[in-house]
């Protein structure tokens, strides 16, 4: 069965990237405004100019108020997401395109709608000069706020999504935030776009709404048509237009199963995770503003394994107040005790701050002023976020500390060295703290590897940060499109350094824990109990998934595959024999999930 499925290769197969796994059939329903048209004109005179400029301030106040009706209607399972529609409104008001629309129709006198267009456009040319892919990426939420505004200038209605009657599946060329907010989930069962990648939008909305997805489906708004039947696959990507009837067949029994599968997991995604035979591995949640705390708990998080505390700075003209980071640090350990909260210091990069701090231009960002460098260079930023982190550390006493890209013992001693003053500081003005507040390094860099042993004396705990640590070791950009091929987990050398860690780590009695990308892919599991490492820390969609692999998993026998996978000599074994393992153990993580993972050679093996 699954064979058909991986063979199939029909003229109607459009394949995209899957971006929120589970299988939607059903009528297509096309939702696209296409670019509205745009007039150029030039203006005649101050009265023109005056009026052209209050009719463009209108459509931006007309843009505003459909966004605040947008977020007072929008569907409960989207309330964390609001913050995307908050910064929709911000932008409406950026100096980039509000006041320099206006100057536009007042100096240059051209008419409001291609006024707009010429800021946009000078937006557009900043954001591709910018490093940071998901900060890039963002420059789809410009898009979205331009268009909304042209279509007010030009007196179009918004999108007919809320017009929708029947169960449909939504295909367009792409859905801004504010038209995914509306999407009525009783109505979608699933989406389909030409653009966006993992990170846009309404990926992240798909997968917190639980609609299979797929994105970057090429042409797809193109050849679909309304009434279509459509049949998508979230996790492979595949949309297949017009099905046969046994594809039908097939995908109806594929969506039965993994429904039934799902619900079983997420049943017990509160329950510890505990091997078959009793090893414990504590299953932690990543997370990026507070608002996702609620996922980490709707998915069985045992604690907050990490908070990249640097998004709270992000995307805002002032850095924020001591008083403003205690309110948000300290609401976010209520919400969470008696777990507890790991805070990583601020780990901005150059090109991740925001407009209110002055940066030196940097030729290579990720080598460059970053993370705690930046904090020891700049350390009244450093010293109010740790006073901050340390005030809201007495209110529960469930909040631990991290040191992101610790590079040795000299650097630690610094960073160690402001948190003493600090803690002195606030001694002396008798402002509480938990005086047991425990401290971890990021394991990141790869000469903190090398002297794992002489930092495990310093600190309370190690966080491996595999997503800097392969780029670090393996000498690969990790934002950077044209060696993103070469950044494999499963470099001997990763594995080596990884097992340096944990061994070095336990031999000086402190636990260690995994928080980067690799932390949350089921496949990687056997690898990770084999380690034996403490606890794994990802985005909290992964938790219940990787619970459930690890409740099926035998400690001893991932004892001994690690012991074969150390011996192998390249990734490409290593990826073979664990393909092999995963797909005897568990095969409906490839079934359900992802297919296009497997090589050639194993897909005719599940056929
Ligand atoms: C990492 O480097 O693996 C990590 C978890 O930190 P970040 O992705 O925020 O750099
Ligand atoms: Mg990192």
């Amino acid at each position: 069965m699954v064979h058909a499925l991986l063979m199939d290769g029909t003229p109607t197969t459009v394949q995209g990237i899957g971006v929120s796994p589970g299988i939607a059939i059903g009528k297509a329903y096309l939702v696209d405004h296409g670019s509205t048209p745009i007039a150029f004109h030039k203006l005649s005179g101050a009265a023109a100019e005056a009026e052209e400029a209050a009719r463009f301030e209108e459509a931006v106040a007309k843009a505003e108020r459909d966004l605040q009706a947008i977020k007072e209607s929008i569907h409960p399972d989207l309330k964390e997401h609001l913050h995307i529609l908050d910064a929709h409104q911000v932008i409406l008001r950026d100096r980039l395109i509000y006041d320099e629309t206006l100057r536009i129709i007042r100096e240059e006198k051209l008419n409001a709608q291609w006024a707009l267009k010429r800021s946009l456009r000078k937006v557009h040319e900043l954001f591709a000069s910018l490093e940071d892919e998901y900060i890039r990426s963002r420059v789809s939420d410009v898009d979205s706020v331009g268009e909304r505004i042209l279509r007010n200038l030009a007196g179009q209605e918004d999108l007919a999504i809320q017009g929708i009657r029947e169960r449909v599946i939504i295909v367009a060329k792409d859905l801004s935030a504010a038209d995914a907010a509306q999407l009525q989930l009783e109505r979608t069962l699933g989406l389909v776009t030409e653009m966006g990648g993992r990170t846009s939008h309404t990926s992240i909305l798909a997968r917190a709404l639980g609609i299979p997805a797929v994105v970057g489906a090429e042409k797809a708004s193109r050849i679909i048509h309304t009434g279509d039947i459509l049949i998508i696959d979230g996790a492979s990507g595949k949309v297949i237009i017009n099905p046969s009837e046994d594809q039908i067949g097939f995908y109806y029994e594929l969506q039965e199963a993994l429904e039934n599968y799902l619900k079983e997991i997420n049943r017990k995604a509160h329950l510890p995770a505990l091997t078959t035979d009793r090893y414990r591995v504590r299953v932690e949640a990543n997370i990026e503003l507070l608002e996702e705390v609620v996922a980490a708990k709707d998915n069985g998080a045992e604690s907050i394994g990490l908070y990249r505390t640097e998004f709270f700075f992000m995307n805002r003209d002032t850095a924020p107040e001591e008083e403003e980071l205690y309110q948000e640090y300290r609401e976010l350990a209520e919400l969470m005790a008696p777990q507890t909260v790991t805070m990583r210091t601020l780990d901005l990069g150059a090109e991740k701050l925001g407009p209110w701090f002055a940066h030196p231009e940097q030729v290579n960002p990720a080598l460059g002023l970053r993370a705690i460098r930046l904090c020891l260079q700049h350390q009244e930023l450093f010293r109010t976020q740790l006073r901050a982190i340390l005030r809201a550390s007495a209110v529960a006493r469930n909040i631990q500390l991290l040191f992101p890209l610790i590079s040795g013992v000299g650097e630690l001693y610094e960073a160690k060295r402001v948190l003493n003053e600090v803690r002195g500081d606030l001694e002396r003005r008798r402002i509480p703290f938990d005086p047991d507040l425990r401290l971890g390094i990021m394991m990141e860099v790869p000469s903190a590897v090398a002297v794992a042993d002489l930092l495990a004396l310093e600190v309370d705990f190690f966080s491996i940060g595999t997503n800097d640590l392969i780029q670090y070791s393996l000498a690969i950009d990790r934002v950077n499109e044209h060696v993103a091929y070469l950044f494999d987990p499963l470099h001997p050398g990763i594995l080596r350094m990884i097992k340096q860690v944990v061994d070095t780590g336990h031999r000086a009695g402190i636990p260690v824990t995994v928080c980067g990308e690799m932390a949350g892919e089921p496949i990687y599991v056997p690898i990770f109990l084999g380690l034996e490492l403490d606890s794994l820390s990802m985005n909290p969609q992964s938790v219940p998934r990787v619970k459930n692999l690890i409740r099926r998993s035998v400690l001893a026998h991932c004892r001994v595959f690690l012991t074969e996978v150390l011996n192998m000599r390249t990734a490409e074994q290593i990826r073979m024999s664990l393909q092999e393992m995963v797909l005897r153990t568990f095969p409906e993580e490839f079934k359900f999930f992802d297919p296009s993972a497997l090589s050639p050679k194993l897909r005719t093996a599940v056929a």
